[in-house]
């Protein structure tokens, strides 16, 4: 098979997460679930795509990430339950249908912001292109700070991984981050190559994360669950050692001998059966298999 043609489907397969690929028999993406309290004033909301990180400022509320199309109303009944304060401002963590989806839904003055590469993504979807409600008015390369004391959010780029555009959103006064797909599932990460992803350069990326973003904790998972620090450390310990192992072993090994080298060291992140609300997306060992072929691609690009 061409290389290219494997490539696109290996993200295919993937991107049945984002509800891209349809398929007759797909299980079912759970709808917007209840909000969750993960500090004060900082909360998430699960389900119908990636999570909804909520921060309530004095400003208004600052959402991170708007889900699968049709959900504003759902993510906004559910802001609702917490404060009366209007939604001021998005921040796409990247630009993938199930993080962007229900942008529209809140129109101007409702600002939009997003790494420089995910508003370029976004600008050649047509269906997000042609709703200027949905596009982002503000940009950010490296990195941008927005607000300020209680209220401050820090934006930080670090380079390509699941896209070339994935930021990550600190809290400061909270000690908390949302860190969108670049850590999603107890699993390593969708690469989406169409998007500017890289499964060599992700670990380069995340580990600049954890040496440059000061004093996080807490740190919410683009899907899933609510983190910790060291969790998330693991996790980039975790994709370092798949890229090393992987080129160590090709041409020597299948990609299953690969991830079963790594599988002693990582079980968090190498289990074999399908994590709750992640029936779609395949088992976390099966995503290692995907990624350390995604390695092996990459490598015989000439
Ligand atoms: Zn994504």
């Amino acid at each position: 098979m061409a290389r290219r043609r494997l490539l696109a489907l290996i993200v295919l397969v993937g991107l049945a997460v984002a509800g891209a690929a349809a398929q007759p028999q797909r299980p079912r993406i759970p709808p917007t679930g209840t909000i969750k309290k993960v500090r004060d004033n900082l909360y998430v909301i699960p389900g119908a795509g990636g999570n909804t990180t909520v921060f309530v400022t004095q400003g208004g509320v600052v959402l991170v990430d708007t889900k699968l199309p049709n959900n504003g109303e759902a993510i906004l009944n559910q802001v609702r339950t917490v404060t009366n304060q209007p939604v001021s401002m998005i921040i796409n963590s990247h630009s993938h249908p199930d993080h962007i989806g229900s942008n529209e839904y809140f129109p101007a003055p409702v600002e939009v912001v997003t790494h420089e590469n995910t508003r370029k993504w976004m600008a050649a979807n047509p269906r997000v292109a042609s709703n200027p409600a949905a596009m982002p008015r503000r940009t950010f390369t490296d990195r941008m700070t927005l607000g300020s004391g209680d209220d401050r959010i820090d934006l930080y780029y670090f380079g390509a991984g699941h896209t070339n555009g994935d930021a990550f959103i600190v809290f400061p006064a909270h000690r908390a981050m949302a860190a969108g797909d670049m850590f999603a599932w107890k699993m390593a990460p969708l690469i989406d190559p169409m998007a500017g992803g890289s499964v060599l350069a992700l670990p380069e990326s995340l580990e600049k994360a954890v040496k440059g973003i000061p004093n996080v904790d807490t740190v919410i998972e683009g899907h899933g669950d609510v983190n910790t620090w060291e969790g998330f450390r693991d996790y980039v310990l975790f994709n370092r050692a798949l890229v090393t192992t992987a080129t160590t072993g090709m041409g020597k090994k299948t990609a299953e001998e690969v991830a079963a080298e790594l599988r002693p060291k990582f079980p968090v992140f190498m289990k074999e059966e399908l994590l709750t609300d992640m029936e779609y997306g395949g088992t976390p060992w099966s995503r290692a298999v995907i990624n350390v072929n995604v390695v092996f691609q990459e490598l015989g690009k000439p």
